[in-house]
């Protein structure tokens, strides 16, 4: 049994004023693996405390500092991979092709941020001005459970190469994975009160750093429905923020598509992370001309039909348990309203897959027969549940991965690279991917519309950080 006890404000880990011990879960057998005793709004009030104590001396310190600064923390992080990918698995149900990039993240995160670090202009010109970059201030970093650890160390390390100091609410869910990088970010030495890190709900840490008026920026990310809360609280203090939510990525498979080529493309970025992933191409649009021919593909042998979930700690497993029982009931109820509205199942269906029993295991789901205005195909299910929606011509195709709330990721398969790039400038989202899943970690990452506001990453990610000042005669 792990048992969390500490917070970590000030540069040391301490008792917490709250007293609510909150459990932790393997999703894999549904059994309690721990607890974690969490914060409170008047921790909050001290970390936010402390972190602006730290602020006048961290906003000055030079990029060499800064650059030596994140450069402890990653190597730091890094000493803690396979800490950090049991933890993965054990709390989290992480499958193999996921928990290995999820242990590798956080220090890879670091060190982009140095690259991006190293080549970042503090001062410009502009004509007669010089435009001066200077950070916010304080920093409230809030994350959700499906990355919590890379998250942390990405915005972390974002905010400090800015000049900023930070307060960081990780998940409640994810306190294993939060308390190795909290070690590993204590080892790195950095001043006290430059990070302080309290694990406590969102209602009450979270509410309390987004509506405080010493904190100067929030970056958020997590679902569309708590960004919403905090860019309310956000708005009395004029407080800055980076949103980054949810998402109903759209897969568009055009007609001279090579269906070996783009099947399996199309359901790894369906079941990336058991489906519980923000970029997740849950919306298959295929052409009504080759529709009997991709929905045999998708559902056979060697595509849905051949996707294990169970275990996790089995190398052959893709998908992994869902992250809690209330997930579970979320996916199975989402199944059941598919078939209300009337789509037809081509895989999967309600239950636990074979050879499963107690976890929060789900089969992987395949509707077709769906059309875009169902719930199904418009709500973010955060399961491995996959639409296929069928379309006449390219228009409509774009026509219908541009209607929904969402836009933070598309994925554009076709023959032609030249005509699926152009496809690729019509779809309304942060991110287009064209016959690849490669992701580019340089390049600004973050939503339009409902999937946020805002992007990470890059000199993008440093500069959301800050306020640029323009300096005049
Ligand atoms: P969530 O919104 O429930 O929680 C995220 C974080 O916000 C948690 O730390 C939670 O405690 C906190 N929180 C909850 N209520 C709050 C409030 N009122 N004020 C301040 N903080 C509050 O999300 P989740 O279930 O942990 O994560 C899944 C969601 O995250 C999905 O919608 C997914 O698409 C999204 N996500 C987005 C990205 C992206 O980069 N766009 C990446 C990963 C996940």
């Amino acid at each position: 049994m792990h048992h969390i006890e500490q917070v970590y404000i000030n540069g040391e880990f301490v008792t917490p004023h709250g007293t609510e011990r909150f459990d932790l879960y393997n999703p894999a057998t549904a059994r309690v693996i721990g607890q974690v005793r969490l914060a409170d709004a008047v921790d909050g009030e001290r970390a936010i405390a402390a972190a602006r104590a730290a602020f006048p001396a961290w906003s000055k310190t030079t990029k060499q500092v800064r650059i030596a600064a994140l450069q402890r923390m990653h190597a730091a992080v890094a000493a803690r991979h396979d800490d950090l990918l049991a933890a993965v698995v054990e709390e989290y149900g992480a499958p193999a092709s996921r928990s290995a990039w999820m242990a590798s993240y956080p220090a890879e995160v670091i060190a982009q941020a140095i690259e991006a670090l190293e080549a970042f202009e503090f001062t410009t010109v502009a004509g007669a001005a010089t435009v001066e970059m200077t950070p916010l201030g304080v920093a409230g970093l809030i994350t959700p459970w499906n990355s919590d650890a890379g998250f942390i160390c990405g915005k972390l390390a974002a905010a400090l190469a800015a000049g900023c100091t930070a307060v960081i609410k990780p998940s409640e869910m994810s306190a294993l994975q939060t308390q190795i990088v909290t070690e590993a970010l204590h080892a790195a030495d950095l001043p006290p009160g430059v990070f302080n890190i309290v694990t406590g709900r969102g209602d009450t840490v979270g509410e309390t750093i987004s509506r405080h008026p010493h904190v100067a920026k929030i970056s958020f990310t997590g679902s569309t429905r708590t960004g919403k809360a905090i860019l309310r609280n956000a708005a009395e203090n004029f407080t800055r923020v980076t949103l980054e939510l949810g998402g109903k990525s759209p897969t568009l498979i055009l007609d001279d598509a090579d269906i070996k080529q783009a099947i399996p493309l199309a359901i790894q970025a369906g079941l990336m992370n058991s489906g519980q992933a923000c970029v997740a191409g849950t919306r298959i649009l295929v052409p009504q001309s080759r529709k009997a021919e991709f929905e045999q593909a998708l559902a056979q042998a060697q595509a849905i039909e051949a996707v294990v979930s169970g275990d996790p700690r089995d190398a052959k497993t893709v998908v992994g348990p869902m992250v809690s029982e209330r997930q579970w009931q979320r996916v199975q109820g989402y199944i059941q309203k598919g078939l209300a509205e009337g789509a037809r199942l081509l895989a999967g269906g309600v239950g636990r897959p074979e050879g499963t029993r107690d976890g929060w295991f789900v089969r992987p789901t395949l509707f077709t027969d769906v059309h875009n205005q169902m719930a199904i195909a418009r709500d973010e299910i955060f399961g491995p549940v996959l639409c296929v929606i069928a379309y006449r011509d390219e228009a409509e195709a774009i026509a219908i991965a541009n209607d929904t709330d969402y836009g933070l990721s598309a994925l554009v398969l076709g023959g032609d690279s030249g005509r699926a790039r152009r496809v690729a400038q019509q779809i309304h989202a942060g991110r287009v991917l064209v016959n690849t899943l490669t992701h580019e970690p340089k390049a600004p990452f973050g939503g339009f519309k409902h999937s946020g506001v805002g992007r990470e990453m890059g000199a993008w990610g440093i500069s959301a950080f800050m306020e640029p000042k323009t300096i005049l005669g």
